[in-house]
C-alpha cells in the first residue's frame, strides 16, 4: 500500500495535483479478513476508492466483530454507499450536526451517529446512549440500522492505546476522525489522548444537548467545539473522545457528504419504519425571521424561542422541537405551526397517505405487528401497536 501511495503521490505532484489529498482507501479495514457479526449474519462487505473528488464508501453495515444485540432491533443487513468530499476545507462557522441519523462512517462502514438516542423511552428521551448503558462494548447498538455513538479504538484498529490513533472514521464533511491519542509535535515526540471541551451543565438523561455546553479551553490538548483541531501539519481532523459528544459536536467543514441506499435488504415494512431525518446545511433550522414570526404567535420573546430552539447566534447544537416546546412550555404541535412547519422535524407517528403510521425505530422480532417501541434504560422494550401516541421512537 505504501508503495501505490507513494506512486500516487509521484503522479499527483507530475500532474501539478500537489494540493489534491491522496485517496485514503488504506485506511479502511479488510473486513474480509474476520469473523463478522456471527454465522447468522451476512459477511461483512467493503469497497473504498475515490471517485473525482469524492471519497466513497460502499458497504453492507455488518460489523467485523461479534454482534452482541443490546437493543431489541435485529441487525439487517445494509446497502449503503457513503459519499464524502476527499478535499474538505474548513468552512467559516459550523454546522449543526443532526439530531437523529448519520453524521459519517467508520472504516469499518458502518454508521456514525451523534451523542443523544432518539424520541424514546419518554423519562430518557434524546439522552446520552452512553450514559444509559445501551451500547455493545464497541459502542455501537442496532436501531434500523447498527451505528456507533462513540468509538472505541481496539474495535477498528490494531494500534494499542497510548500511540498514535490511526483514522476511525470521517465525518459528512470529509474530514477524518481520529482515535483519542495524537501528536502535539512535527516529530510526533509528544503523544497526548485529547480531550473535549464540552463540560456538563445539565442531566444528560434527557436531551443531552441541553446537558452540555462548549467552554473552550487553554492546553494544546483540548478541541473545539466539533471535537476537532488542526495538528501541527495544517490538517484538520476530530478525535473520538472519552466524554461527551464522544465522536464530533458539529461539523468544522461543509457537511456535502451523504449516504445513499442506506436502506435493510430486508424490512417487515418499508413504508413503517423508511423515513429519514432530515440532514444536511440548514436542515431545517429555523431562521431569524421564522424565530420572530413564532415567538409573535406565541405572544413570546423571539430571544427566548431563539435560545430554547438552539438557534441563537452562536449555537451549533441540533435543533429539538419537543425539547424546545417543553422548555417554552408549550405543546410541541403549537410550537411547529408557530414556526410554519419547519423545526428539523424528528422521524415519529404521522400517518402517512397510505394510513399507515411512521415510526423510526422497529420494535425487532418480538412483535411483527409493532410500529414502534419504547426501549428504557434498564433495557425493558414496550411495543407499540399502532403507535397512536406520537412516540414511536
Ligand atoms: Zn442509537
Ligand atoms: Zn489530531
Amino acid at each position: 500500500m505504501r508503495l501505490r501511495l507513494s506512486v500516487f503521490l509521484t503522479f499527483a505532484a507530475a500532474a501539478g495535483l500537489a494540493q489534491q489529498k491522496p485517496c485514503p482507501i488504506d485506511v479502511f479495514l479488510d473486513v474480509s479478513q474476520y469473523e463478522g457479526a456471527g454465522a447468522e449474519y451476512p459477511k461483512p462487505r467493503l469497497e473504498a476508492a475515490c471517485e473525482g473528488d469524492e471519497l466513497v464508501v460502499r458497504s453492507n453495515g455488518i460489523p467485523h466483530y461479534e454482534f452482541i444485540q443490546v437493543t431489541p432491533n435485529p441487525l439487517l443487513e445494509q446497502d449503503y454507499e457513503f459519499r464524502v468530499p476527499l478535499n474538505p476545507k474548513k468552512a467559516d462557522k459550523p454546522t449543526p450536526i443532526p439530531l437523529l441519523g448519520s453524521e459519517g462512517f467508520s472504516v469499518g462502514g458502518l454508521a456514525i451517529f451523534g451523542p443523544n438516542e432518539g424520541p424514546v423511552p419518554q423519562e430518557a428521551e434524546f439522552g446520552d446512549p452512553v450514559m444509559h448503558s445501551i451500547m455493545d462494548a464497541c459502542m455501537g447498538h442496532t436501531a434500523l440500522e447498527y451505528h456507533y455513538h462513540a468509538l472505541v479504538q481496539r474495535c477498528l484498529s490494531d494500534v494499542k492505546d497510548g500511540e498514535r490513533s490511526p483514522v476511525l472514521g470521517f465525518a459528512y464533511d470529509g474530514f477524518a476522525i481520529r482515535g483519542p491519542w495524537g501528536c502535539l509535535d512535527a516529530e510526533c515526540a509528544d503523544v497526548v489522548k485529547f480531550k473535549s471541551s464540552w463540560e456538563k451543565v445539565g442531566n444528560p438523561d434527557t436531551d443531552s444537548w441541553d446537558a452540555f455546553d462548549y467552554v473552550a479551553k487553554e492546553g494544546p490538548e483540548y478541541l473545539d467545539q466539533c471535537n476537532g483541531h488542526t495538528d501541527e501539519s495544517g490538517d484538520y481532523h476530530y478525535h473520538a473522545t472519552e466524554t461527551w459528544p464522544y465522536i464530533i459536536g458539529c461539523y468544522a467543514g461543509e457537511p456535502l457528504g451523504m449516504r445513499n441506499r442506506g436502506r435493510p435488504r430486508r424490512q417487515v415494512s418499508e413504508n413503517r419504519s423508511g423515513r429519514r431525518p432530515r440532514r444536511g446545511p440548514g436542515g431545517g433550522r429555523p431562521g431569524p425571521e421564522q424565530v420572530s414570526q413564532a415567538a409573535a404567535a406565541l405572544g413570546m420573546d423571539a430571544g427566548k424561542v431563539a435560545e430554547a430552539l438552539r438557534v441563537e447566534p452562536g449555537s451549533i447544537k441540533p435543533v429539538n422541537p419537543a425539547a424546545a416546546a417543553r422548555t417554552l412550555g408549550v405543546a410541541e404541535t403549537a410550537l411547529r405551526e408557530a414556526l410554519g412547519g419547519g423545526g428539523n422535524r424528528p422521524p415519529r407517528a404521522n400517518q402517512n397517505p397510505a394510513g399507515e403510521p411512521e415510526c423510526f425505530f422497529r420494535c425487532g422480532q418480538s412483535d411483527e405487528d409493532a410500529v414502534g417501541c419504547t426501549l428504557t434504560p434498564e433495557h425493558k422494550v414496550v411495543c407499540h401497536r399502532p403507535c397512536d401516541d406520537n412516540k414511536c421512537g
